[in-house]
């Protein structure tokens, strides 16, 4: 956090500091205090940061704060390469709208009907959270018109590029006016990225949050070396007996998610994996159901995982060939 910036001190809306305090932020973290005076001046923004440093609010909370209430068309538009994520962020959004009337958020992504999303654009979303190719849709069906839009964010750039976006986002960018507001955060910058940025970007604000560290001190790190054929019987061992409400082991691959949960559920244990061949719907309700202690324990891989949101009081990498 920085000492010295407080969230009165950033010139946004009663309204929107009446609701981060509702939520029980004190003092906006590091990337917050660089990128909110910006974005509030109408900038762009280049920030290198990881999901953990607040990159959302510091985002959200400027480019909310600046739109038109009263005007009813899309006015910031957030791409985000999973549906998870788009979620999350949507949800962001409106938790900081909680107090400023008349702004609707409409998160759009596969898997959800269109019903749905074409009622929320009828009534005039402004803020729109979708993941690429779902906004491509809308914009081939015509459903959704960037004409208006005065910020764009993209999220996760890098995530979105690895996992095969890129030219979606290229195309929804050229449909929208060249004198918008345009900020990208990634965790890395690739050459493609980079050129994107040289490409949409206009005198940015670099922004560079120092690389996370990802532990918390509340959290007790520990790990053991268990050879490939003990593995399965190392984690029931601990799994038995450590004393958790909610756990997610992460696996490398959405095979292994589900023989981990069939091996586990052998032993006893209520579990389920969750991964990319499951839809929307069933990924959510597998979330729900970990919310709600219906399920003790969730297999994933690190991509189903991205953007969740719920307190875990064990985590397990296995096999952890790629950093979380
Ligand atoms: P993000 O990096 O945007 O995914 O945010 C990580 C978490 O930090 C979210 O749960 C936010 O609600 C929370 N958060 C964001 N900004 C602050 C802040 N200034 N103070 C406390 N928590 C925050």
């Amino acid at each position: 956090m920085s000492e010295s910036v407080t969230f009165s001190s950033l010139e946004l809306s009663p309204a929107i500091l009446q609701a981060v305090e509702k939520l029980g932020y004190e003092t906006p973290s590091e990337i917050q205090a660089k990128c909110i005076p910006s974005l509030l001046a109408g900038k762009d923004v280049l920030g290198l940061a990881q999901t953990g440093t607040g990159k959302t609010a510091a985002f959200a909370l400027p480019l909310l704060n600046n739109i038109d209430v009263k005007a009813k068309y899309p006015q910031i538009l957030v791409l985000a390469p999973t549906r998870e994520l788009a979620i999350q962020v949507a949800e962001a959004f409106e938790q900081y709208a909680k107090f400023t009337h008349g702004v609707k958020v409409l998160p759009i992504y596969g898997g959800q009907s269109y019903g749905i999303q074409l009622k929320a654009l009828r009534e005039g979303a402004q803020i729109i959270v979708g993941t690429p190719g779902r906004v491509m849709d809308h914009l081939n069906k015509g459903t959704l018109k960037l004409d208006r839009l005065s910020a764009m964010v993209l999220d996760e750039a890098d995530e979105m590029l690895r996992m095969g976006f890129i030219d979606d986002v290229e195309t929804i960018m050229a449909k929208t006016p060249a004198e918008k507001q345009t900020c990208l955060f990634s965790a890395t910058m690739p050459k493609q990225i980079q050129s994107i940025c040289s490409k949409y970007l206009e005198n940015a604000e670099h922004v560079s949050v120092a690389a996370r560290n990802s532990t918390v001190e509340s959290v007790e790190q520990v790990f053991w070396m268990a050879g490939h054929v003990h593995k399965n019987k190392a984690i029931v061992r601990f799994l038995q007996a450590e004393n958790y409400d909610a756990s997610i082991v992460f696996v490398r691959t959405r095979n292994d998610t589900v023989q981990l949960a069939e091996y586990l559920e052998r032993a006893g244990f209520s579990v389920a994996p969750l991964n990319g061949d499951m839809n929307q719907q069933a990924r959510e309700r597998t979330i729900e159901r970990l919310k709600n202690g219906l399920l003790d324990i969730v297999i994933a891989t690190d991509v189903a995982a991205r953007g969740l949101d719920v307190p875990l009081s064990l985590i397990h990498i296995s096999e952890p060939t790629r950093p979380y």
